[in-house]
């Protein structure tokens, strides 16, 4: 198959052709501000089904449902709290999913067999113009292969795709860089399923209490089923193996310096990259610019493929506003090889 990329967002051609992709039960690559995504439609289960084969994805792993605005929660969800609006009203479009109870037009193919779907509108023009006009709501993954760093770039994603899916829609560079943050509303009190592109912190000032699951932070053990089912597979992971060292930027980087061994490559704050100019780095962004860190973290990441390193060691921020979603990407990238470095 041959892929096709679009990339005038002025072009109705373009965009009519693009959208019938979507409503015709094809793949195509769309661009949000969190990560791009593989979108298909959500009510063709056959669609959603060439989404899990074009990724490698194990089928128990549910997809997100996007929606251009808060007026279609209810083709989607059986029931719509109030919370939900209130969280669309202050966050739509952004980056955060809300789980609600299955509407029972979404097919079980796309919930990954659960009684309940995770909805979103993304802040991208451009997707939000081709699910109107697709007039259905679209199912999308991170366009990755599965197991691999999110793509933020159509490059990326064209380096994974490229054979496998219709066409991909070149928006630019993700904005946010991370995905979504996940909240579970059908629970009380809520739970925080995955940390992302919107703070914890922001989601208390509207919910209240909000719980954390263990995932989050913690490996599960074996056999362990967690609350979003995507929270235990191995994930973003570059071809080297990774270590995350925490603890202050200044710390982290001596104990990576006295202990990396010849042929690591370092992940670091941009501060520090001088101090490893012997090495092969990627620069993670400025030590005081969470915005920075999480739009470069999966690129970074992927960078490392192009390179001869036998392994990485990682500077990790702190897990506070965005840095809550980059340490759990950069601990799921490492399968929670951690050093905690004291201060
Ligand atoms: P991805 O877009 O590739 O990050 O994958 C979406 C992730 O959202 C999945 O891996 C799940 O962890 C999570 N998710 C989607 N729908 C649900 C749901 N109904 N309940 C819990 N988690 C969900
Ligand atoms: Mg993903």
């Amino acid at each position: 198959m041959e892929t096709k990329l679009f990339q005038n967002p002025n072009s109705e051609q373009e965009l009519n052709e693009a959208a019938a992709i979507l409503r015709d039960g094809g793949l195509l690559g769309i661009p949000t501000e969190t990560v791009y995504g593989l979108g298909a439609n959500a009510l063709n289960e056959t669609a959603v089904k060439n989404i899990f084969i074009a990724k490698g994805r194990p089928q128990d792993n549910p997809l997100i449902v996007h929606i251009p605005d808060a007026s279609w929660l209810p083709r989607c969800a059986a029931s719509v709290p109030d919370a939900a609006y209130r969280l669309a009203e202050r966050f739509w479009p952004g980056p955060l999913t809300i789980i609600l109870p299955r509407h029972p037009s979404i097919p079980l193919q796309t919930t990954g067999g659960l009684e309940t779907v995770g909805i979103r509108c993304p802040n991208h023009p451009v997707t939000r113009e081709l699910i109107r006009r697709s007039g259905v709501p679209i199912a999308a993954p991170s366009g990755n292969t599965s197991g691999k760093p999110s793509p933020t770039t159509a490059q990326h994603m064209l380096a994974d795709m490229d054979g496998k899916i219709d066409g991909i829609f070149d928006g630019g560079a993700s904005a946010v860089g991370v995905e979504s943050t996940i909240i579970d509303l059908t629970v009380t009190p809520p739970r925080l399923l995955r940390p992302g592109g919107l703070p914890l912190e922001s989601l208390r000032e509207v919910l209240g209490e909000v719980a954390v699951d263990r995932a989050v932070t913690e490996k599960l053990a074996e056999g362990e089923r967690p609350r979003a089912p995507g929270m235990k597979y191995r994930h973003y992971a570059p071809k080297a193996p990774v270590t995350v060292v925490t603890g202050s930027p200044k710390a982290s980087a001596a104990y990576i310096a006295a202990n990396a061994p010849e042929g690591a490559g370092v992940l670091c704050f941009k501060e520090y990259l001088a101090l490893f100019s012997d090495r092969i780095t990627q620069s993670l962004g400025s030590e005081n610019d969470q915005g920075e860190q999480a739009r470069r973290v999966f690129d970074a990441l992927r960078r490392f493929d192009q390179t001869p390193v036998t392994e990485i060691f990682a500077q990790c921020p702190d897990p506070t506003g965005l840095g809550l979603a980059v340490s759990n990407r950069l601990k799921k990238a490492a399968g929670f090889h951690v050093v905690e470095v004291a201060e």
